[in-house]
């Protein structure tokens, strides 16, 4: 049979916990994600919950529209787990059980020292002609069935730690296949811009642009740019980004950009930091330790991130960093000595090359007419230097926005210091 390329998907996630808003659906995301790169267009996201004449009704409704349906859920040993059985029956297939599939389970199960209970031999049950994906981050296996018009239904395990890699390991290697052309994306981070500073900045024969196309989105605390192309090989489309990402660069608004294809300015810095060999502190007050946990979200970050203090009361400014009382005094706590002097003093207390410091108002109350809720002073030292920056994170924002952003700045305040910018 002759397999014409994918033109229309829809995602069909199944489960009741996801209709009531117990969890929220981030498999349909992910999937649609990987979709877009793959240059397959999606039409439809629908969920339903585990019932088997919704869940068929809605099965036969995508497949009267979509060449693909992907489907997420439903795939475990339990009898409200219906997915399957319910599509083997929209395509009028009966069911089988899979030997490999049977073999895999009883050897995790092994391999785990669980006991293998009776109703998960219903995870090895397939319907007759499935292709299956073997599942090495669970027991329930992803499977595909195709029926004689090349429609192709997708079923994959609901818990993103198995659909995740499974998908990417094994489904998408076999729709890649049927794909005509292929998106490649980058990602330009920016810290110090708003978004339309940004857009303004980005001259109209590149907005307009439309393969590689240019697209500014926001994350709390920073403005990314998403440059993505099409084309029918995975080097053709590198190539057209990567030329668009040079040109971005060489605008005013390179300077501003602190990474490329980053998770995001934790794992920037703690990189640049590790490549210099250098190590790092933190002293924080209104950010409450938000900055260490985000250096510490990094894998391997322990060779870079000596420690961290929270000092949230002015005392423990004194107490524990040895930040000058006569400094508070003269200039209030949440003021540019005072941050300056916690990032200086962290950096002897830890012994480190770089200190980051806050201290401000996270609000909703607390402010001062000069300095309202949402200032924040951000303090930056290192052996040589002393960078500092007041941030007017806004009055009516609310706390764990600013908090969020301050904390956002400061590492990225940090990495300017480093690559000489500041
Ligand atoms: P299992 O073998 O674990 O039972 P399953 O394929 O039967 O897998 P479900 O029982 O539908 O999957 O869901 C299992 C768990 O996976 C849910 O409790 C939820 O934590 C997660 N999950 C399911 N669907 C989604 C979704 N669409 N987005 C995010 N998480 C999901």
């Amino acid at each position: 049979m002759k397999q014409s390329p994918f033109e229309r998907a829809e995602i069909l996630c199944v489960g009741t916990e996801l209709l009531i808003g117990d969890i929220v659906n981030t498999n349909a995301a992910y999937l649609s994600r990987r979709l877009a790169a793959l240059g397959i267009g999606v039409y439809r996201q629908a969920v339903v919950g585990d019932n088997p004449e919704r869940l068929a009704e809605d099965v036969r409704t995508a497949l009267s529209r979509a060449d693909l349906v992907l489907m997420s859920g439903g795939l475990g040993p339990t009898y409200d787990d219906l997915t399957k059985e319910t599509v083997a029956r929209v395509f009028g297939r009966g069911m089988q059980m899979h030997t490999p599939s049977l073999e895999r389970i009883e050897a995790y199960f092994a391999a785990t020292g669980r006991t293998m209970t009776e109703n998960n031999k219903k995870q090895a049950m397939m319907p007759k002609g499935a292709i299956v994906f073997p599942n090495d981050y669970g027991t329930a296996p992803a499977l595909a069935l195709e029926n004689e018009r090349g429609q192709v239904v997708v079923m994959l395990p609901g818990p993103p730690r198995e659909l995740e890699p499974l998908f990417r390991e094994q489904v998408e290697p076999y729709l890649k296949k049927r794909c005509v052309s292929i998106l490649v994306s980058r990602n330009l981070h920016i810290i110090g811009m708003g978004e339309s500073a940004v857009e303004n900045e980005l001259p109209k024969e590149l907005k307009d642009s439309e393969n590689p196309t240019v697209a500014p989105y926001c994350v709390p605390g920073e403005v990314r740019l998403r440059v993505t192309a099409k084309a029918s090989c995975e080097s053709q489309a590198t190539a057209l980004c990567d030329g668009m990402v040079e040109q971005l660069l060489a605008l005013p608004i390179g300077e501003f950009v602190y990474g490329i294809d980053v998770p995001d300015a934790a794992h920037a810095l703690v990189g640049a930091l590790a490549e210099r060999g250098l190590t790092m502190a933190t002293a924080e007050s209104c950010t409450g330790g938000l900055i260490a946990k985000k250096l510490t979200d990094v894998a391997g970050c322990s060779s870079v991130v000596a420690g961290g203090a929270v000092t949230y009361q002015t005392r423990e400014k004194t107490r524990i960093l040895g930040v000058d009382e006569a400094l508070i005094e003269a200039h209030t706590v949440v003021s540019d000595s005072v941050a300056r002097d916690m990032a200086v003093k962290a950096l002897s207390a830890f012994d480190v090359d770089l200190a980051i410091a806050t201290t401000g108002y996270a609000g909703p109350g607390g402010g001062t007419e000069t300095d309202p809720v949402g200032t924040v002073y951000v303090a930056v030292a290192t052996k040589d230097r002393v960078a500092s920056e007041r941030l007017s994170l806004g009055a009516r924002r609310d706390r764990a926005y600013i908090r969020e952003v301050a904390s956002v700045r400061a590492i990225a305040m940090a990495l300017g210091v480093l690559r000489g910018n500041l």
